[in-house]
């Protein structure tokens, strides 16, 4: 590991944009490319979003946790938690289409798109004790 920072914030949506801007700001130090970039971003959002809206259902009050490092290589990883509701079924909830949200509002195409637009993808999660989605790039 070369360099790691770690932030929390209280799981309000409006902290969404922060953690965005705050994960894209700690990685331009690897000169990503903009593709790169906007891959980080939207990969960051997905699982920020998820920790509010279904880890905390919306909650203002819960605490989310997310941790970015790269090590000598270039690898970028990224971590977001939550101290939230956890997932019975990670394997249903990791497929596409897959929500337990409403249909009108959710696509249950988070897990996915943090899929494609990262190399790895791990979740680890135990039901009322809270979520870790932990990626690669
Ligand atoms: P979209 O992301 O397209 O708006 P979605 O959030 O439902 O829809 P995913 O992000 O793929 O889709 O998540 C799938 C399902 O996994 C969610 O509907 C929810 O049931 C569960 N889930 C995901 N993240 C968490 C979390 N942090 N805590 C509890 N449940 C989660
Ligand atoms: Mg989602």
């Amino acid at each position: 590991m070369v360099n790691k920072v770690k932030i929390e914030f209280l799981s309000l949506s409006a902290n969404e944009s922060f953690a965005r801007t705050a994960v894209a700001g700690f990685f331009a130090e690897l000169d990503p490319t903009i593709e790169e970039i906007a891959e980080i971003k939207t990969s960051v959002s997905e699982a920020v979003s998820n920790a509010i809206i279904h880890g905390y259902k919306n909650e203002p009050t819960g605490v989310v946790s997310v941790e970015c490092s790269y090590d000598e290589d270039r690898t970028i990883f990224l971590s977001v938690e939550d101290s939230g509701v956890g997932i019975e079924d990670i394997q249903k909830a990791r497929e596409p289409l897959f929500t337990t949200g409403s249909t009108e509002e959710r696509a249950g195409m988070g897990f996915t798109v943090m899929e494609s637009f990262t190399d790895r993808v791990e979740v680890t999660s135990k039901p009322g004790e809270g979520t870790r989605v932990s990626m690669m790039k």
